[in-house]
């Protein structure tokens, strides 16, 4: 049992930012409208989440840490209709594989719960005092695997991929408010109240919706709605073509190859446009690969979709200013 944990683990945890985009897809399945992030020493020394969403009882705390423990799929038929972002139930066990966890937690009914977690085994446990929510500690991560602590990248390259995973999570749930920590410096902070042009300042920079073009429209029954910096004002790379398919974020590279070639004579010295496209559609005609760390997703008709895209876009940026 607790080999075939170290085992998944290594699927779901390859590093710190992992572990973040775990906690924080819990809390927004949860139903959190705040969601704080704080990390110390890149998160190998500690990585919390807290949030306010539902909350777990202390017998639910106790389930959560068994492996398939998920309380998201009611039956099988529902792995083609994801609609939650978590579905296997894996995340929290092969975390603590590799881990110390502290988790409290507390429902709309009765008290909070704390858990302390070591070596896969409760630890201790009591009654805690906080408000609805849950707020979860992953201590010394990797600490039992120093093969894995080592792999770690440099610093900056761990920090990065941390920002840039909370990055394209606030951009997705442009309802909830983000807060992201590192040695208690705030880093990254979104206010949650839907309003786009606040949202993407706040990931990208002040200034940064200056000239910015919005799309708005239905190719077929696929609604769009795309965010198109304007170039002049950033040096952006491949991983800045942000694509969000039912409020996830996904890679597709036919849907930012179309986004691309409507950019075209935009680009000037880019390589890349900046740019959001919200993609909503029925799910069951995306495709997403069911691996936990992919992200790549496909659409049913993509190419038609993609030719269509590509025109709209352009005719988009070739407008006047909206
Ligand atoms: P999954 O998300 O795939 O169901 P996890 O291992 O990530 O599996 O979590 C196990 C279960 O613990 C979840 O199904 C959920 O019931 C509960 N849980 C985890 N984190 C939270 C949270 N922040 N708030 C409420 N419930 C949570
Ligand atoms: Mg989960």
């Amino acid at each position: 049992m607790a080999l075939a944990n170290t085992i998944a683990a290594g699927e779901v945890v390859e590093r710190p930012a992992s572990v973040i985009k775990e906690l924080v897809e819990n809390a927004i399945d949860a139903e959190a409208k705040n969601i704080s992030i704080e990390v110390h020493n890149m998160g190998l020394e500690s990585i919390s989440v807290t949030d306010d969403g539902s909350g777990m009882t202390r017998e639910n705390l106790h389930k959560a840490f068994l492996r398939h423990a998920t309380s998201k799929i009611f039956k099988i038929s529902d792995l083609n209709d994801i609609r939650s972002l978590g579905f296997r139930g894996e995340a929290l066990p092969s975390i603590l594989s590799v881990s110390k966890i502290e988790i409290m937690s507390r429902t709309d009914a009765g008290d909070g719960y704390f858990l302390k977690l070591e070596n896969s085994k409760v630890v201790d446990e009591g009654v805690a005092v906080l408000n609805k929510g849950t707020k979860i500690i992953v201590k010394e991560l990797f600490y039992n695997t120093p093969a894995r602590f080592k792999y770690m990248k440099s610093e900056y390259a761990e920090k990065n991929a941390i920002t840039e995973i909370v990055d394209k999570l606030a951009l997705s749930h442009p309802t909830i408010s983000f807060k992201l920590y590192m040695d208690n410096k705030l880093v990254k902070s979104t206010l949650g109240n839907n309003q786009m042009n606040q949202l993407i300042e706040a990931i990208y920079g002040k200034k940064i919706t200056e000239g910015m073009k919005v799309l708005s429209t239905y190719l077929g029954k696929i609604k769009v709605d795309a965010y198109l910096v304007d170039p002049k004002f950033v040096r952006s790379k491949r991983s800045d073509i942000n694509i969000f398919i039912n409020q996830r974020y996904i890679k597709n590279y036919v849907i930012s190859q179309s986004i691309i070639d409507g950019y075209q004579t935009f680009l000037m010295t880019n390589k890349y446009p900046l740019c959001l496209l919200y993609i909503t559609l029925d799910p069951s005609l995306v495709d997403v690969n069911v691996h936990p760390q992919k992200m790549e997703a496909k659409l049913a008709n993509e190419r038609m979709f993609a030719y269509q895209l590509a025109p709209e876009i352009r005719k988009t940026l070739e407008s006047g200013n909206m």
